[in-house]
């Protein structure tokens, strides 16, 4: 071999990583492409004997992240992306084709909401918004092109849960296909697609990266609506990053722990906060699963509390346009999630001006009840 330049050697000089196979945490594998040590090599890829060829199409990060959501979810298969925003649209046009009709929930997060009422018509599928909080008006809104039910386990702010079961029955009745985002239980609470869900997404960047550094989004469930969903998330470039897919796998680590403790605290909080004259409705649900209800509560201040005062009264809860994170923070879905729902929207769901959202972490509960009460009362 002959003799290289400093110029040369500064490029091509790295690990072998052959030699330090038992590295306790995965590298992370920060390359856009992988390399072919000969044409043999790089035919092996396109025969499906060497896994890796370009990061926008597949990498060991963004693979072991949604290995191990599928994993937890029992479902076969699952893609990761570049945040649940594309999640959810890759896993709506894995089912949905230009002509076709899906019905999805009206009280959604508000950036589903709009990317299903704004841009889902770009694509040529047409929607239909109901209440699905009575399975029969979901029924009547089944067409001879319906393709897809969409909803949330959990809604977003007001936190109503959802009927999995009947919803299942009703799709297979109609021969539709379901979609559920599972952000806020997380599969420590539920597991959709063991009841029979086709298609769970979640927003990464909420409890399975938990600690509010990264943006991303997976979705799990049947192999070959997974299949087509990735094609769409290649094609659209809707990846994910390598670093952000190892991050989000490494608070992974912690969902269980993190969710016990948050979901413990926000039952002891939404217990302290009913008994408030200062709060005239607390939206906190009955029952989710054994292991818990979650880690959000939902309250509507009464009219005598002076909203802008108490947001400036809350010390270390930060207001913040996000959640799950392992700090307790407060996020006014008037003014951020919904702010782009019309005033009738807004209405018909329940968002008004006293309506505030918390994300409940992991600090002491006591302390969380003790700051969020001296601010209805500030
Ligand atoms: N689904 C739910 C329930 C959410 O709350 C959010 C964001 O807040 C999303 C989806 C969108 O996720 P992302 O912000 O990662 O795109």
């Amino acid at each position: 071999m002959p003799e290289s330049s400093f110029d040369t050697k500064v490029v091509h000089h790295k690990l072998d990583q052959q030699q330090v196979p038992n590295s306790k945490s995965t590298p992370i594998y920060q390359t856009s492409a992988f390399t072919f040590k000969d044409l043999d090599h790089l035919e092996s890829y396109y025969e499906g004997d060497s896994p890796y060829l370009y990061t926008r199409e597949r990498n060991p990060n963004t693979d072991e992240l949604s290995g191990t959501v599928a994993q937890l979810e029992e479902a076969p298969a699952g893609v990761a992306t570049s945040s649940g925003m594309s999640a959810i649209l890759a896993g709506i046009l894995s089912v949905a084709k230009p002509g076709d009709h899906i019905i999805a929930a009206e009280d959604l997060y508000g950036g589903t909401h709009k990317l299903i009422t704004k841009e889902l018509s770009t694509f040529g599928i047409d929607v239909t918004m109901v209440s699905f909080a009575e399975l029969e008006e979901v029924k009547e809104a089944v067409q001879e092109n319906t393709r897809l039910l969409y909803t949330e386990s959990i809604s977003n702010p007001f936190l109503r849960v959802e009927d999995l079961a009947g919803l299942v029955k009703l799709a297979k009745e109609k021969g539709l296909k379901t979609m559920v985002d599972n952000t806020f239980a997380t599969p420590y609470l539920l597991q959709p697609y063991t009841s029979g869900i086709d298609l769970v997404v979640h927003s990464g960047t909420k409890y399975i990266g938990g600690h509010s550094d990264v943006t991303c989004g997976v979705l799990v469930g049947d192999q070959m609506l997974v299949q087509e969903a990735t094609s769409k998330v290649v094609t659209l470039g809707a990846n994910l990053s390598p670093f952000e897919a190892w991050l989000t796998q490494r608070g992974a680590k912690t969902l269980g722990l993190r969710m016990k403790q948050q979901s413990s605290n926000a039952e002891q909080v939404a217990k302290a906060v009913k008994k408030h004259a200062g709060v005239r409705t607390v939206y906190y649900p009955e029952y989710v699963s054994d292991r818990g209800h979650g880690a959000i509560v939902t309250i509507e201040l009464d009219e005598k509390v002076n909203v802008e005062t108490f947001f400036q009264s809350l010390g270390w809860i930060k207001i913040a346009p996000t959640l799950a994170g392992v700090e307790t923070t407060i996020s006014y879905p008037v003014r951020t999630s919904h702010r782009a729902l019309s005033e009738k929207e807004k209405e018909n769901i329940g968002i008004n001006d006293y309506v505030i959202r918390l994300s409940i972490g992991i600090e002491d509960s006591e302390d969380i009840i003790n700051q969020l009460t001296q601010a209805i009362e500030a």
